[in-house]
């Protein structure tokens, strides 16, 4: 299959129409849309999966292009013409042989998303998000971030010549803050946290005319993320894990990643059950967790918000009843950990397996180990553990030498 000028193979998408995921009414995907406007809830892309299954050869994506773009039929994008691309994607499913033998463990493999363009797994989500509006007529952006989509987002609209404003707590990450300088985006700091910084971002998104790109307000960030669990599968030999390991923060991996198992389940590309999702927070930021333990299908806000992982620093995530159903439907289960162990965890993955890891990836490498002394994880379970982006935006949590 021949790539187009960016890199991307040409083929279209299967994408059919929009779905409100609480009550099921479907929506057109021609036009910019945003929440769905019955029940105020996030919106789903549906594809014509009947349709693919009988015209689409799973192996053709073996062969494509080497970025998450390889996925296209599952894509939103009608024209690869349209697809903003630095790269994303395909990044290794590496097995982990020296925490295997320390943990006494047979099948464990880190999903290495710090090796995407800006250092984290944002690029996927704002990738597929940025192109999808911009085919749909949009001409420039807000974000608001607690990090690493500010920077995703400032590059991606550098690339395709769109113009973003990003709205970030005053205390995020000065790498965040840097990189969206460097990449010519307004950068907007709000006194508060990533909830106050999202308010403002619609407001001004609304009389700017510009799409504002929060996550799970628009439909297609969560397809951009869904192709960690395409790449998993298919790096697994069409096979999928018995556990996930995931840094919960918006939980738009979560979702994407379980959506996309569904839609290969459905395509008949892969057999047996879903893996268990099991979504990792922040002692100082845990809603997800805190509501799962109670049996609650949303979850409320966390008062005064605190974490060093600031892709966890999400009190009220608006899409809480996806995260909390694909926890629950998979059987996995929610866990909340110290940021002193995110911190000692990402000293092991690097001194383990070379990994420099940012503290959410560390935090599933803390919740795999709380896991297995419960028993709620088996030794001979096959393990992903999400490394979700890069720890070098994060040195100032490390020490310069051994003696400190
Ligand atoms: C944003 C972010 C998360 C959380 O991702 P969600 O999809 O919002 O749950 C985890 N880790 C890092 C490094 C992030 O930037
Ligand atoms: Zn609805």
């Amino acid at each position: 299959m021949q790539p187009n000028k960016k890199g991307v193979a040409i083929m279209f998408s299967y994408l059919d129409h929009l779905e409100c995921t609480q009550c099921g009414k479907t929506f057109p995907h021609t036009q910019l849309s945003k929440i769905s406007t019955c029940c105020g809830k996030v919106l789903f892309a549906r594809y014509d999966l009947p349709r693919m299954r009988r015209e689409v050869d799973r192996n053709s994506w073996q062969e494509r292009v080497t970025t998450m773009w390889r996925f296209s039929e599952l894509m939103p994008v009608d024209d690869p013409d349209n697809v903003i691309t630095l790269g994303e994607g395909a990044t290794p499913l590496l097995r982990a042989p020296n925490l295997e033998k320390k943990l006494g463990l047979s099948n464990l493999y880190i999903k290495e998303e710090s090796l995407n363009p800006t250092g984290s797994f944002k690029a996927r989500g704002i990738s597929a998000a940025v192109s999808k509006a911009f085919e749909l007529g949009a001409t420039g952006f807000t974000m608001p971030s607690a990090g690493n989509a500010a920077g995703a987002a400032a590059a991606y609209g550098a690339r395709g010549n769109l113009p973003v404003k990003v709205f970030m707590p005053k205390d995020a990450p000065a790498a965040n803050k840097k990189e969206s300088v460097m990449a010519g985006s307004e950068v907007n700091l709000v006194e508060g946290l990533i909830s106050d910084a999202g308010r403002i971002a619609v407001a001004v998104a609304e009389e700017q005319n510009l799409f504002d790109l929060s996550t799970l307000k628009e439909p297609y960030r969560a397809e951009g993320k869904k192709t960690m669990g395409l790449e998993i599968a298919m790096q697994l030999d069409w096979k999928m894990p018995d556990a996930i390991i995931y840094p919960t923060g918006g939980g738009t991996g979560i979702i994407g990643m379980y959506k996309g198992f569904q839609e290969l389940l459905e395509l008949g590309w892969i057999e047996g059950k879903p893996p268990k999702f099991i979504a990792v927070q922040a002692s100082g930021c845990q809603p997800i967790v805190k509501a799962f333990q109670e049996g609650k299908h949303s979850a409320e806000p966390w008062p005064n918000a605190a974490t060093i992982a600031d892709g966890l620093r999400v009190p009220g995530p608006f899409a809480d009843y996806l995260i909390l159903r694909a926890i629950r439907e998979t059987g996995g289960t929610a866990l909340a950990v110290e940021d002193a162990e995110m911190v000692d965890a990402m000293y092991e993955m690097a001194s383990t397996e070379g990994i420099i890891a940012c503290p959410e990836g560390a935090a599933t490498l803390v919740g795999l180990k709380h896991l297995l002394v419960q028993g709620f994880l088996q030794p001979d379970e096959t393990i992903v553990l999400l490394n979700t982006g890069s720890g070098y935006k994060y040195l100032d949590l490390i020490k310069e030498s051994a003696q400190g």
